[in-house]
């Protein structure tokens, strides 16, 4: 475990936007992880935990406080004659993970290549994409609880997963993700396409099976498209993806969002109402790609993600959020909620 003062925490955002923390410790394992959570537990100080940094917005102000930067590692396999439980350590690479599973056969995450970031963070937003959530293939996952300063073990129903929601997202300060095992078909083919824009992506209808490797050169083919793969040489992926959640409504609510456009809107009928599409609401309110001031903008590839064009702040990465939250409200009486976590951030 390496400590050191006073760290820049836009070094460790993939919008390379945030201000300095007091103490920032590197935990290279589990063990780590614990003493140094717990250690700062034990005398009140504040504690940020930080895995690849890519659901993050700190304030320019920053974190007073310890950063644990979860740099742990570690894969281990177990199989049965049709699957495969992968328990990976937290701080294991989200997409190296995906990678590997579609080069040995094993069937469940291909749809979430691309997606930056750690495994200890997939179950706290039930991280998904192109139709796939994680917990279609999560098994558990061992915790530390800071209240009882003890090992708890969640199975799926215990995390009450939702739609980029679960248990953990709403006690940012009480668990800490050790370590998921996720359970996976032993399959070259992937699940079935759910997802209208991979179906069409791949030639293929919605329901089929294509390989793993397919599937995933796919998405990753989409995403690059959107600016939803880092890459550092392209401003419009410095990001913290997409900003906001897609918000859902009542039917009256939906009612009178379609009266109020000009073409009918992109929705789907869910548990407890109607889900829009935040980037139709965003573009009908009038925004475009590209839009923004004060060194931060909307990607140039997707009105969801808001950029830090390399000299921005998060002051002014904020301003932009609220602008367009506050236009899409006026509009349609919709209000967009944030999407990756804020730090130091009156929403
Ligand atoms: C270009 C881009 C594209 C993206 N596309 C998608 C997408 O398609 N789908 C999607 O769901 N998300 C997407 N995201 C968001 C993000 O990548 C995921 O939410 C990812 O799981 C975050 O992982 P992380 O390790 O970077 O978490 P961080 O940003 O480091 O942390 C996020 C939050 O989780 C907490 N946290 C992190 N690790 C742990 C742990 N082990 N235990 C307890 N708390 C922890 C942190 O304290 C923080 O509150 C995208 C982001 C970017 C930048």
């Amino acid at each position: 475990m390496s400590e050191t003062n006073r760290g820049r925490l836009a070094d460790h955002t993939t919008l390379r936007l945030g201000g300095p923390t007091d103490s920032l410790v590197e935990a290279t394992d589990r063990d780590r992880i614990v003493a140094a959570v717990t250690g700062a537990d034990a005398v009140g100080e504040p504690v940020l935990l930080v895995a690849g940094g890519s659901n993050l917005v700190v304030s320019d102000e920053g974190f007073r406080g310890v950063t644990v930067l979860l740099r742990s590692r570690g894969v281990t396999v177990t199989d049965d004659a049709d699957h495969v439980e992968v328990t990976v350590a937290a701080g294991e690479n989200w997409d190296a993970l995906v990678a590997r599973s579609c080069a040995e056969g094993w069937s469940g995450l291909e749809f979430l290549s691309g997606i930056p970031g750690s495994a200890g963070a997939t179950p706290i937003q039930n991280v998904g994409a192109y139709g796939q959530e994680i917990s279609s293939v999560f098994r558990h996952t061992d915790v530390l609880d800071r209240h009882s300063g003890e090992i708890r073990r969640f199975t799926g129903p215990e995390c009450h997963f939702g739609y980029r929601d679960s248990v953990f997202k709403h006690a940012r300060d009480r668990y800490v993700v050790l370590e998921v095992t996720y359970r996976l078909a032993k399959s070259p083919l992937s699940q079935p396409i759910r997802y209208p824009e991979t179906a069409a992506a791949l030639d293929v209808a919605v329901g089929e099976t294509v390989p793993l490797a397919v599937a995933r050169q796919t998405v990753l083919t989409l995403r690059r498209g959107k600016g939803m793969v880092l890459d550092p040489s392209d401003p419009d992926t410095y990001s913290a993806g997409s900003f906001f959640i897609n918000p859902v409504v009542d039917t009256a609510r939906f009612d009178a969002v379609a009266a109020a456009a000009t073409t009918t809107p992109p929705h789907w009928r869910v548990d407890g109402g109607v889900k829009l599409s935040a980037a139709w609401l965003i573009g009908q309110a009038g925004f475009r790609r590209g839009y923004g001031h004060d060194g931060v903008a909307i990607s140039g590839k997707h009105l969801l993600a808001l950029t830090n064009r390399g000299e921005g702040s998060s002051k002014a990465l904020l301003s932009l959020a609220r602008e367009i939250r506050d236009r899409v409200e006026e509009r349609f009486g919709v209000r967009l909620r944030p999407e990756p976590t804020m730090v130091g951030i009156d929403w």
